[in-house]
This record gives structure tokens, sequence and C-alpha cells, in this order.
């Protein structure tokens, strides 16, 4: 058995791939199997509306049930900084979080239209160039942009840096409108979500249920951990960006994302910690500081929020989808879970097709996780 973390170009193991599930059976049988198909989605975070809108585009009859009184009330999602950036994080992270995320931009655009396609940008200070150049080695994708070029770019960070990375193909969007979005395609779909529903996985009454409870699911996933993020929005009306920027500094690297109408959202600390309180006046301060130092007119801005929340995450960082009898697991998606929702999803509902066309619903059937991981 083979799965998500196959690579290069993530090739999909044949027993998990649908066209082989559409091409066995016939098709009389297998639109009636699919329409009886229903399927619950614990979690309407962006792990579980990515995959219900993946499930449902691919003909399954979903539901989706939060423990929230609303879109983003106790979800980590509402927290994010919406960075698509697959290969900035590939200078911190294992080749996967690349190769899973580069496609997802193109996922987001069908699905949010307002998903911005202007890159990102990397700078450093003067005295951390040394950074700049070992980011530039450990990455790829990007081009060396001298201060006229800066100017072109971002405009309002004319003259303040001598050099930096451009990313053109990244993108990035507002987390917040895109949960809203994907809840909007749910609904139009037929998609119920039931909001202030709290459910264990094993006591919903569906065929299978899809996990996606993010830390919540700690009860059925033991190695899952928490990694506590905390951000700023601020208004500012006297700085302009067109695309995120990463500041990197040695200690905490930080990274500001325009969200319109003069809001950014600066972001975001990573604590190995599962405390959900208030952001700390220790991480305010060094998060505006990080803004201040990229540009001076963020000290006249205005703080909107300060938000905190917990990052589900595995061991070595990466999303896995375990298998529990009818019970699917997808979780660990840390601190990319915009980027990598879409490889997420789309796995899950191959392992959820293939399900359904085999004898593996039987809840006494324990399998072994799925997919098997290589271990780092
Ligand atoms: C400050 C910060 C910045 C970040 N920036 C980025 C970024 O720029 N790009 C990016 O891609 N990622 C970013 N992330 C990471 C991203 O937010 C997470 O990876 C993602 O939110 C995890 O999503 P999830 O759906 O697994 O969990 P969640 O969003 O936490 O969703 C889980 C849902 O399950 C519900 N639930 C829990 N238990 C139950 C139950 N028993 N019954 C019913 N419902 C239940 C909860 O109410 C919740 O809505 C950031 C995170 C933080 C904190």
């Amino acid at each position: 058995m083979s799965g998500f973390r196959e690579e290069p170009g993530l090739r999909q193991p044949v027993w998990l791939n649908p066209l082989n599930l559409i091409r066995v059976m016939p098709a009389k049988e297998r639109e009636f199997r699919l329409s009886q198909s229903r399927v619950i989605v614990v979690g309407a975070g962006i792990a579980g509306l990515a995959c219900a809108l993946e499930l449902e585009e691919r003909g399954l009859q979903v539901e989706v049930i939060d423990r929230g009184r609303r879109l983003g009330e106790g979800s980590c999602s509402w927290m994010a900084g919406g960075m698509l950036a697959p290969w900035c994080e590939r200078a911190t992270t294992e080749p996967e979080v690349a190769a899973w995320g580069a496609p997802s931009i193109a996922w987001w655009t069908e699905r949010f239209p307002e998903t911005v396609l202007n890159g990102s940008l990397v700078v450093a200070q003067s005295r951390d160039a040394p950074d700049l150049a070992r980011f530039a080695a450990r990455t790829e994708r990007f081009e060396w942009v001298d201060g006229d070029r800066i100017a072109v770019l971002e405009p309002d960070l004319a003259g303040r840096f001598r050099r930096a990375l451009f990313f053109a193909d990244e993108a990035h969007l507002d987390p917040r409108r895109a949960l809203a979005a994907l809840a909007g395609n749910l609904e139009a779909l037929g998609v119920a979500i039931r909001f202030g529903v709290e459910l264990a996985p094993q006591e919903a009454q569906a065929d299978i249920v899809v996990d996606c409870r993010g830390l919540a699911a700690r009860d059925c996933l033991p190695d899952l951990r928490g990694v506590r993020g905390e951000m700023v929005v601020v208004r500012s009306p006297d700085v302009s960006l067109r695309r995120p920027v990463r500041m990197l500094h040695p200690r905490l690297p930080l990274y500001i994302v325009p969200r319109g109408n003069g809001l950014f959202m600066i972001g975001a600390t990573m604590i190995e910690s599962e405390h959900r309180g208030p952001v700390s006046v220790r991480s305010a301060v060094e998060l505006l500081n990080a803004a201040y130092a990229l540009h001076p007119a963020f000290g006249e801005a205005e703080i909107v929020e300060l938000g905190a929340d917990v990052r589900p995450a595995f061991p070595d960082n990466l999303p896995q989808l375990r298998q529990s009898g009818r019970v699917l697991h997808a979780n660990g998606l840390f601190r990319h879970g915009f980027l990598l929702a879409p490889a997420l999803a789309q796995r899950t509902t191959d392992a959820v097709l293939s399900m359904f066309s085999s004898a593996t619903l039987s809840p006494e059937s324990n399998h072994a996780d799925l997919p098997q991981r290589r271990r780092a």
C-alpha cells in the first residue's frame, strides 16, 4: 500500500485512483452507489470544508458538522495568514510541502477567484543579509531582485532594502473570506453545514466519517501535537503592499500579508505549546516591531485584532490521512492549512471512493494507517 507521501509529482497509488473505480464499476451501479453514499465530515475548518467540497464535487453525498456556533468560531483556520507559498516554505520544510502545495494555487483560483496571484517577496535587514542567501540556497522558483526592482514591485518599500527574493508564482488569500466562499460553494451544491453540533466521529450516523477536528482529534491521534501561533491585524492607510512580504530574522522570521482596505495581518509566532490563551506582550511587541522595521509608517497603524490559536501537527509536521474502520482522520496541516488542504482533500476523496468500491466499510475492519508514510 502506498499513499500521500509519494513523490515526486504526487503519483496516485492505483488502488486509490477514483478513475479506476469508475472503470471497474458499471455506470448504473456507480451512480446508485455514489448517490446512496453518505459521508459526514466532522469539523468545518479548512480541512473539513476542503474535504467536503472535494467529496461533493466528485459525486458523494456529504454533510458537515461543527461544534462552533458559526463559521470560524474555535477554528485555527480563522487565524491563518493565508499565504499560498510553496517555494518560500520549501526553504524551511520537507520537499513534500512544495510538491503537494504548488497545485493548490490552481485549486484555489478555481474555487475562490479572490485568490491574489502577485507572488511573494522575502527581505532582510542589511545585518541579516546572510540569512537571505541561506534561504535562497534552500529553495527554488525565485529571482534575486535589487533595490530598483523592489521599488517597482512594492513602491512603498523603495529605498528600504538592497536585495530581496521574489517568488513570482506564489499567491495569497484572505482565509476568512476563503472559508466563507467554500461554505458558500457547499451551500450552492446543497450541502448542509450544521453548526453548534459536537460529535465524536465514531458516533456519527454515516457510512463514512471524515474526521477533520484539527487539534481536537488528539483523542484518536495521540501523536498529534499543538504549535501555538499568534498574530496581529493592523490598519494602516499609509502603507500599501501588493503581496505578502517575509522578513527574515535569526530569531523570529515574520511576514506581513495585505488584506485590502488598509488591513494587514502580521504573523506568526511558532511556539511548542497548546495554550490557546491571548497573545503575550512579548509576542505582540516582536510582531509589531517587525512591521515597524519593514516600514516606519506601521508605527502609526491601529491595532485591529490580536489573535492566537494552536496548529495541529504530527511529529514531522506533514499532514496525514489515517483510516480506522469507517473513520478517516485527515489532519496535521500544521502551518500549511490553506496550502495543503486541497491535496489532503483530494487524497481523502480518493480514499473514500476506494472504501465505497471495496468491502472496507465494516466497522470491525481496522486498517493500517492510510496512507502509509515514509518516516523521516
Ligand atoms: C497565527 C497562524 C497563522 C497561520 N498562517 C497560515 C498561513 O499563512 N497559511 C496556511 O496555509 N496556514 C496557516 N496557518 C495554519 C492553519 O491555520 C492550520 O493548518 C489550519 O487551520 C488547520 O485546519 P484544520 O481544519 O485542521 O483545523 P481547525 O481550523 O482548527 O478546524 C477544526 C474544526 O473542528 C471543529 N471541531 C472540533 N471538535 C469537534 C467535534 N467534536 N465536533 C464537531 N466539530 C468539532 C472545530 O470547531 C473547528 O472548526 C496558520 C495558523 C496560525 C495559528
